[in-house]
């Protein structure tokens, strides 16, 4: 007897899982995109980051065990990581899918995502890369400066000049540059984390998921050229 359902009726629905990868170095404007995107696809933005700042200011198991890590900016161990991103995407607001910020940071985090989809009939369906110039991260990212009195009011030299050189438009106090937007830190911070980042270019590359978009037009630009991209893999699909 013949059936009229496909073999796997499932199938076709589990391959329509939006699991999109946000690639991008600090100061890029990954997390912005991320967000952004999040809203225009309706799907959840899930930042590992962020979770593993509210586990540790909601005082859970888990915050206990990443705090060290989280704290002095090390990289939580991979095991760890996955874990909470498979919790995170067993949620019914990720059935149709997720934006990932933050996640992979590593070829072994994306092999245990690949691996996680997989036994759930699916995989990534775009790894959106952000791409700036490094010269352009160095200026975005020492060019911030916060409020000595309300570190919420942060302003940026050329992107966002305070009105009086120096001082907080909000309430006039003095700006300062912190620590690690220093242009010594900024530079071994990209130093570390940029190869990585190049690795897991690759890895979405050779999967043929990777799109590239120029990250130092407006925002609005950016989402736009993000949008469009993914807006092709429907007629490749
Ligand atoms: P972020 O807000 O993405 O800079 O993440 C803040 C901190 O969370 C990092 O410095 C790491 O300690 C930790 N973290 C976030 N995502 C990951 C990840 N994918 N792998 C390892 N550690 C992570």
């Amino acid at each position: 007897m013949t059936s009229t359902l496909p073999a796997d009726p499932l199938a076709g629905l589990a391959a329509e899982r939006r699991i999109i990868v946000m690639i991008g170095a600090p100061g890029a404007g990954k997390g912005t995109q991320a967000e952004r995107l999040a809203a225009a696809l309706d799907l959840p933005h899930v930042s590992t980051g962020e979770l593993f700042r509210q586990a540790l200011h909601g005082h859970d198991p888990l915050g206990a065990k990443v705090g060290k890590y989280v704290e002095s900016g090390a990289l939580v161990p991979d095991a760890i990581v996955v874990e909470i991103v498979a919790q995170r995407l067993a949620q019914p607001d990720a059935a149709a899918g997720a934006i990932l910020d933050g996640f992979p940071r590593t070829v072994g985090q994306a092999v245990a995502l690949d691996e996680m989809l997989a036994r759930a009939g699916t995989s990534v369906w775009a790894a959106l890369y952000v791409e700036v110039a490094s010269d352009l991260l160095m200026e975005r990212l020492t060019g911030r400066r916060i409020c000595t009195a309300d570190d919420q009011h942060i302003f940026h030299v050329a992107a966002r000049p305070p009105r009086k050189d120096g001082l907080c438009d909000v309430c006039g106090a003095e700006l300062f540059q912190r620590e690690d937007d220093r242009p010594e830190t900024v530079r071994s911070r990209l130093e570390t984390q940029l190869p990585p980042m190049y690795e897991i270019i690759d890895h979405y590359a050779e999967d043929g998921v990777l799109y590239s978009v120029r990250g130092d037009n407006p925002a609005e630009e950016v989402t736009e050229d993000l949008l469009r991209a993914l807006a092709t893999i429907r007629v490749g699909a």
